[in-house]
C-alpha cells in the first residue's frame, strides 16, 4: 500500500535516519534524504536507495533555518509529487551540568531537536490535507518520557516533541493523517559508537565495560536497539493497520521507562 508515496526523512545521512530511508525505499516510497556528511558518500547512500527501484533525492536543508526548511518541503512536493510521510528525526547531542551549558549548545539543540519538527510540520500538513493521507513520525526518545542529568537541552526538547505530537494529532485526526512519535533508548549509530573509546580511557573502563555499566546501565535488556528494529516501526506506522494509533510516544528502549 506504500508503494508510489513520497517521504522526506530529516537528519538521514546516517544512522536512524538513513535506517528509515532504506526501509520506506524497500515498500517502494520515493524518499527524499537530508542532512550533513560527505558529500561523495552521501550520493552513495542516495544511489544505494534508487536500487530498490524507487526515486531518492537529497536535500542539503539545514535544520536551524526555517527558510531553507520549507524550501525542503516544497522541494520534496516538486520532485516527489507530494510529502505523504515526514519523519521528523535530526538531532544533536551536548552534555553538560546546567549551570555549564552553553548557551550556542542549548539554541543549536532547540533549533535542530525541536524547533525544526514545527517547521516541516507546518508546511507538509497542507500537502498532507490535500493528498488525503499522511503519516508524521518523529523520532523522539526515551528523554521525552524519563530525564538524565547533563541533557537539559535534549530532554527539554524531545519532551517538547511530545507536545507537538500530540497537539497536531489532535488538529489532522479526522484528515486521515496520523502522527506519533517514536522513543528509541540506546540505538547502536555513529554517535552513540563514538562516545565509547573517550569514555572508556576516561574512566579506566574496557570498551565492553563502558558499553554495560555505563551507556546501557539504563536499558534492562542491556542490549542496544537497532536501528532496523526503529525503522520496522516506522513502516508499521504508514501501514492502513496502525490508522488508529495516533498522538502516541512509543517506547523502542528495552524496558528502560518500564523502570
Ligand atoms: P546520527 O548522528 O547518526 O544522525 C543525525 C542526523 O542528523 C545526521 O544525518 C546529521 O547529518 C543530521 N543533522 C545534524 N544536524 C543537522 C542540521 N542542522 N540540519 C540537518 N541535518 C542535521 O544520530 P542518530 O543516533 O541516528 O540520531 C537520529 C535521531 O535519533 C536524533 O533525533 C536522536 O536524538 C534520536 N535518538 C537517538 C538515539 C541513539 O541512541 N542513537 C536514541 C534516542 C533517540
Amino acid at each position: 500500500m506504500l508503494k508510489g508515496k513520497s517521504a522526506v526523512i530529516t537528519g538521514s545521512t546516517s544512522g536512524i535516519g538513513l535506517a528509515y530511508a532504506k526501509a520506506l525505499a524497500a515498500e517502494g516510497v520515493n524518499v527524499m534524504i537530508n542532512g550533513f556528511g560527505d558529500e561523495a558518500a552521501i550520493e552513495k547512500e542516495r544511489k544505494g536507495l534508487e536500487a530498490a527501484g524507487v526515486k531518492a533525492v537529497y536535500s542539503n536543508a539545514d535544520m536551524t533555518k526555517a527558510d531553507e526548511i520549507a524550501g525542503m518541503i516544497e522541494q520534496c512536493a516538486a520532485d516527489l509529487g507530494g510529502c505523504d510521510i515526514l519523519i521528523n528525526n535530526a538531532g544533536i547531542q551536548h552534555v553538560a551540568p546546567v549551570e555549564e551549558f552553553p548557551d550556542d549548545k542549548w539554541n543549536a539543540i532547540i533549533a535542530i531537536n525541536l524547533s525544526s519538527a514545527f517547521h516541516t510540520i507546518k508546511h507538509a500538513v497542507p500537502l498532507m490535507r490535500k493528498a488525503g493521507w499522511g503519516r508524521i513520525i518523529n523520532t523522539a526518545s526515551a528523554h521525552a518520557l524519563v530525564a538524565s542529568p547533563d541533557k537539559i537541552a535534549y530532554v527539554a526538547a524531545k519532551h517538547g516533541i511530545a507536545g507537538i505530537t500530540k497537539t497536531v494529532a489532535l488538529e489532522v485526526a479526522k484528515d486521515n493523517i496520523t502522527v506519533n512519535s517514536i522513543c528509541p533508548g540506546y540505538v547502536w549509530t555513529p554517535l552513540v559508537e563514538k562516545q565509547i573509546p573517550d569514555t572508556a580511557r576516561a574512566r579506566g573502563m574496557s570498551e565492553e565495560e563502558v558499553k554495560e555499566k555505563v551507556i546501557l546501565a539504563a536499558q534492562p535488556t542491556k542490549q542496544f536497539v537497532t536501528v532496523e528494529q526503529v525503522a520496522a516501526l516506522a513502516v508499521f506506522l504508514c501501514q492502513d493497520a496502525a490508522a488508529s494509533i495516533t498522538g502516541a510516544m512509543l517506547p523502542v528502549d528495552g524496558g528502560w521507562t518500564a523502570e
